[in-house]
């Protein structure tokens, strides 16, 4: 996961413009919650933290949570808070980033962390709008479990691990086989081992550097070729090791880094076997 600045923003500064830009009827009922909204506001880090212990402020008012949701609608292109979805974006892409929760795809999206249906107070704060990519926005959806308290990775405000956890098994027969697991060590607590988990089921993540990894080594045989005519396989060997070192530049439990550490260490792989890849199906 990758961990991203937090949006530089004057928080109050956005709620009442949004408010000032409403129908009469829905700023009544927004200024009537205006405290409430800004005590959440205040409160945000703290729900992150355990979110069992909170309830919506909107709860159980279907007139407040409309008037909230109506919020969002504001940050549209050419709409008064355009300017609040263009500065979260502008700060993932200044940075090159790749989409926080998969680390592969372009952000073209922003992300209610907290989602919108379930916390609406949130729904134009800042600090609640995560840029990521098409795949995750869908995936991640309104996922959000209050019963075990176990949410997923806040690109803001969470810290991913960096104690090895993902690996990758590589199996040369009639084909290359890959499949990424994740293992728990012991220096993870067992709570932020469950958010980990929580992340990869939610989002596929398993099968999905699979198959990118498939199509990342396919494309480079004729490199392996060359490497492995010229220097043998302890040549393949450094090469790919060379791989995974410049992917762990973008944390050890990068998919790239755990995919090039398990082949550099693959006998059979660096002895010529890479070239069942082209065996691979694709899929
Ligand atoms: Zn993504």
């Amino acid at each position: 996961m990758i961990r991203l600045p937090r949006p530089d923003r004057d928080h109050l500064a956005d709620l009442d413009l949004a408010m000032s830009r409403r129908r009469p009827s829905s700023r009544r009922v927004l200024l009537g919650a205006r405290t409430g909204i800004i005590n959440a506001y205040g409160d945000y880090e703290d729900v992150l933290r355990d979110i069992r212990q909170f309830t919506s402020l909107a709860n159980g008012s279907e007139v407040l949570t409309k008037a909230l949701l109506g919020n969002y609608a504001l940050l549209d292109r050419g709409r008064p808070l355009e300017d609040l979805r263009n500065s979260i974006f502008l700060t993932a892409l200044s940075r090159n980033s790749r989409c926080p929760l998969c680390e592969r795809a372009q952000v073209c999206a922003l992300d209610h962390f907290l989602p919108k249906n379930h916390f609406p107070e949130y729904a134009i704060l800042a600090d609640n709008l995560i840029p990521v990519c098409e795949r995750c926005n869908r995936l991640k959806g309104d996922e959000c479990d209050r019963a075990d308290g176990l949410l997923m990775f806040h690109a803001y405000f969470d810290e991913f691990p960096d104690t090895e956890m993902l690996f990758t098994e590589i199996d040369v027969n009639d084909t290359v086989s890959i499949r990424y697991s994740l293992h728990h060590a012991d220096e993870i607590d067992d709570f932020t081992f469950g958010r980990v988990e929580k992340q990869f089921e939610i989002l596929g993540l398993f099968d999905f550097y699979q198959m990118e990894a498939v199509a990342e080594l396919t494309d480079q045989v004729d490199l392996y070729d060359e490497t492995y005519d010229s220097f043998g396989d302890s040549g393949l060997r450094s090469t790919l090791s060379a791989l995974a070192r410049g992917a762990e530049r973008k944390g050890i439990n990068h998919w790239k880094a755990a995919l090039y550490r398990a082949l550099s260490r693959n006998a059979e792989f660096c002895s010529g076997g890479y070239r069942k890849l082209l065996a691979t199906p694709m899929s």
